[in-house]
């Protein structure tokens, strides 16, 4: 039974290898959590709580989810998670992961042709829009 603090997963269950695989080599196991913040319970040696870790797969990293905060309290841990929806995200429709809309883009394209202003999702390399450049 998964454990829940608010709607959002406390020290969940994660998929084997879940911090040590490259993005984009992610089975499906590991695609449902793109974008989904959730709760780590930090401990010491005597597995007394330090701490929350709250950590969110979104692009940060390429082989690991990305800590978006930490917190002495439950429920300040909570709010991290909260505040995480107001992120602009990124949504690759070839891939269906889920990021951190900075990591996309916009950036610059050099072609033959000139340069471009894409948005490129930096999981699969999907172009999900390309303008000419002046
Ligand atoms: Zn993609």
């Amino acid at each position: 039974m998964p454990t829940v603090a608010k709607g959002f997963h406390l020290d969940p269950d994660l998929p084997e290898d879940f911090d040590c695989t490259p993005n984009c080599e992610r089975p499906a196991s590991h695609r449902n959590w793109w974008g989904i913040p959730y709760i780590v319970t930090l401990r010491n040696s005597d597995y007394q709580t330090v701490g929350f870790d709250v950590r969110r797969l979104d692009g940060g990293a390429w082989d690991r989810s990305t800590s978006i905060g930490h917190s002495d309290t439950l429920d300040s841990a909570v709010e991290i998670c909260q505040r995480s929806a107001e992120d602009e995200i990124f949504e690759c429709p070839e891939c269906q992961a889920t990021i951190l809309a900075k990591y996309s883009g916009p950036m610059t394209l050099l072609e033959g042709s000139g340069a471009f202003l894409v948005i490129i999702c930096p999981i699969c390399s999907f172009i999900a829009s390309k303008v000419k450049r002046d």
